[in-house]
């Protein structure tokens, strides 16, 4: 192997001449006007690193190559560039020696892009960015072509597409009489591409004709930089442009149409995050913004306004059509209308699947949770953080994709569902075999998620129609009732609540499966807090029904057992509900049983409910139904994973105290890579999975399994339920795009061989 390559030999490897090296050898072989070069390969630097060696004989033949090519003598004439390149694009963070014209300038330059991989800021951008720090650099040594050198001389950075809006136009900027440096270090102000345009008409003609070129070469947008000499054009670097999550999905989808890629392409290019920043709104990234705070990033997108710290107060200035952001230590049931009223939640308390979380995903606000440095007076009606102190009715601006609460209401850019989006998802669903269906528990939700494109509702949680006053108030009547009669009277006007609201759901689903979960909150949770208490009655049931670990307590079918007329009434809501739409509604309707450990339950509700001829089925959510699924498997119609409490139960960790009290602290340390309640633990709760779903199936070989857990609408978990056989996720609505479009770039892995082995079971 060679420790030099010049631009015109037949290599193109980038792992041996970085990405920067190969694209040029490319440039030059399809004929663009490159000025020419040589490359100090990957190879030689690593044989740099051992023995302190450069291959000076080489280096002297590139040089007389380059002298003879160009007619020039070395320093008389003839200047070099000599500038890193690595197979892993790192923009900026290693050296450029420009103007190089003697022989022992150059070697000490080589020397010192070498040693630039080294450098801080190269350290810490590998770091960021899970580069390994042993591939190393090659050194690109270039002639100069001078931009500085008269009127009809100037150099430029051009996009071939928007980057920003994916249109097909060039996009970018040139300052004329300069150098690459002054571009970069912004000493003068560029003057955008198209000034070039009536500049140099011919110029700009050319530099739309190599974007052309580069385009159906490459088969992807390019960043292009170049320089022109006295009207001559050269091409001295191209790359995947960088670009913002509407424009990748433009570019992707008009490269389809425009068939310089195939649509299976397209759909493997568009990133997750290109979709999560395109759905919902954001801060206009050109301000300068005061932040005040950081927290969990718990709901994407922004939100500013006026901040309250009480529910009502938020219902009260929204029906004013003001906007806020409602404050708390954290949320409960009853802090619902507040939140549905304001346009965004930041809580210190509670992490990525606390109530705040959950319901502020659901319904698409944007959600901080656990900010801990904001210390809250709720009597007061003030927080404190970093020096601010911010009272009732000041403005801020939170940024729920990021984490981050900042001072004063910031300007807003708005989310559009664009026609190339609705596109690429049609194509995506043509090649997944994962099913999206969404959490929804409303009509209203449910036409949202219908809007993204779900396909059914896999998790509808019943606890929270209760949570309208009216309903809060019947609840509590149930649960404060002296006597039986009181009891029935309370249900009967709960049982009319749900018809009604099974009723408009049933419409708007309109034969779509819904998965209805029967109440899994414990009856603490429907009262006030033990200090807002006043009434005796009251005072005393929150008292009788105070637990130490109210998630592990008496919530799910254990009440479901304990107080059966709740699953009954629930159930008979749903018959009622669906005999009344059907026959013009087809109704594809079954229940759900939270946190089932045994098959004896499930036949002691299939036993309340038998009547009914609806599907039952198991949320697999404890650890004893995984060990048991076999078993559950021949009396359950289906299954449904809830990873949030199977997460909880596998760890021991409590799922609203963890991420507050202490998982910073082990990712921080590499103790856990991950947040287990954000990204499936592939190792502890997915070999569970993998477990039950095995047993299930061999006992019934088509029994439907989901996930309805929050990892059902993250990346990384979405793609490994993909591999264990999960039927269906199921996720909030504003997760359904990115479901969609991951489910069938995990598909298209598989059909490309791509996929890894299921789980390490080291
Ligand atoms: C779960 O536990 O994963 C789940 C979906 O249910 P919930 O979050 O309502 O407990
Ligand atoms: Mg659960």
């Amino acid at each position: 192997m060679a420790a030099v390559y010049r631009f015109v030999d037949d290599c193109e490897d980038k792992m041996l001449l970085g990405n920067k090296g190969a694209n040029l050898v490319t440039m030059t072989k399809i004929g663009l006007r490159v000025p020419p070069g040589f490359i100090v390969s990957i190879e030689a630097y690593a044989e740099y690193k051992r023995t302190g060696r450069l291959p000076i004989e080489d280096i002297e033949n590139g040089l007389r190559w380059l002298e003879s090519v160009t007619g020039k003598r070395f320093g008389e004439g003839l200047m070099v560039s000599v500038r890193s390149s690595a197979p892993v694009s790192m923009p900026g963070m290693m050296d450029t020696m420009l103007n190089i014209k003697s022989k022992a300038h150059m070697i000490s330059a080589i020397k010192k892009i070498f040693g630039s991989w080294d450098n801080l800021r190269a350290v810490e951008y590998r770091r960021l960015n899970n580069i390994p720090r042993d591939i190393g650099t090659s050194a690109v040594i270039q002639a100069m072509v001078m931009g500085n050198k008269d009127d009809r001389s100037g150099t430029g950075v051009v996009f071939t597409r928007n980057a920003s809006t994916g249109e097909r136009h060039l996009f970018g900027e040139y300052i004329s009489r300069a150098q690459g440096e002054d571009l970069v270090s912004g000493a003068r102000t560029p003057s955008p591409i198209e000034e070039l345009r009536s500049a140099m008409p011919e110029v700009y003609a050319e530099l739309e004709s190599v974007a052309h070129t580069l385009e159906s070469h490459f088969r992807d947008m390019q960043d292009v930089e170049f320089t022109i000499e006295s009207g001559t054009l050269y091409i001295l670097q191209t790359r995947a442009g960088k670009r913002s999550g509407q424009a990748a999905v433009k570019i992707a989808v008009d490269m389809a149409k425009e068939g310089l890629i195939s649509r299976e392409e397209a759909v493997k290019r568009v990133k997750p995050e290109d979709l999560k920043a395109l759905l919902h709104k954001r801060v206009k990234s050109t301000e300068k913004h005061e932040v005040v705070a950081r927290g969990l990033n718990a709901a994407p997108g922004a939100a500013a306004g006026k901040v309250v710290f009480h529910p009502l107060e938020a219902l009260r200035l929204a029906e004013k059509n003001e906007k806020v952001i409602l404050v708390r230590p954290e949320t409960s049931p009853d802090d619902i209308q507040g939140i549905a009223a304001a346009d965004g939640v930041l809580t210190s308390r509670g992490g990525l699947t606390s109530h705040a979380a959950i319901v502020t995903r659901a319904m698409g606000k944007p959600c901080i949770c656990g900010a801990e440095e904001i210390k809250i007076d709720l009597k007061a009606e003030e927080f404190e953080a970093r020096g601010h102190v911010v009272h009732k009715g000041m403005e801020i601006t939170i940024d729920g994709t990021s984490g981050t609460v900042y001072l004063g209401s910031l300007p807003l850019e708005e989310v559009e569902v664009t026609a190339e989006l609705q596109e690429l998802l049609s194509w995506a669903d043509g090649f997944r075999r994962l099913g999206v269906r969404a959490n929804a528990d409303t009509a209203d939700m449910m036409k949202l998620a219908k809007s993204f494109g779900c396909e059914g509702i896999g998790l509808c949680r019943t606890e929270r129609q209760f949570n309208a006053p009216e309903r809060l108030s019947a609840i509590r009547e149930y649960i404060l009732a002296r006597t039986e009669a009181e009891k029935a009277e309370a249900l009967e006007t709960l049982r009319l609540y749900q018809e009604q609201d099974f009723v408009a759901i049933f419409r708007e689903l309109d034969g779509l499966p819904i998965i209805i979960r029967l109440l899994d909150l414990p009856l603490h949770e429907f009262l006030p807090s033990e200090t807002d208490a006043t009434v005796p009655r009251v005072r005393e049931m929150v008292q009788q029904l105070r637990e130490i670990n109210p998630m592990i307590g008496h919530r799910g079918v254990r009440l479901g057992v304990t107080n059966p007329e709740i699953y009954r009434m629930q159930v008979e809501a749903i018959c009622q509900a669906k005999s009344m739409v059907e026959p013009k509604v087809k109704v594809n309707a079954a229940v759900m049983i939270p946190q089932v450990i045994t098959v004896q339950e499930l036949l002691w509700v299939k036993r309340q409910v038998k009547a009914a001829g609806l599907k039952i089925g198991v949320m697999m959510e404890t650890v004893r139904a995984c060990m048991r699924a076999g078993k559950l498997a021949h009396e359950a119609d289906f299954f449904s994973f809830g990873t949030n409490d199977l997460t909880q139960a596998v760890y021991s960790f409590s799922r609203e105290d963890a991420e507050k009290k202490f998982l910073a602290t082990y990712l921080r340390l590499g103790i856990l890579q991950d947040n287990p309640f954000e990204i499936i633990d592939v190792k502890g709760v997915g070999r569970l999975m993998e477990t039950a779903i095995m047993w299930a199936r061999r006992n019934k070989k088509d029994i439907e399994i989901g996930v309805c857990g929050e990892h059902g609408g993250e990346p990384r978990s979405i793609r490994y339920f993909h591999q264990i056989g999960v039927d269906y996720v199921s996720c909030s609505a504003f997760r359904i795009p990115v479901a969609r479009l991951v489910a069938a770039q995990a598909a298209l892995d598989d059909k490309a061989g791509k996929t890894e082995a299921k789980i390490d079971t080291a």
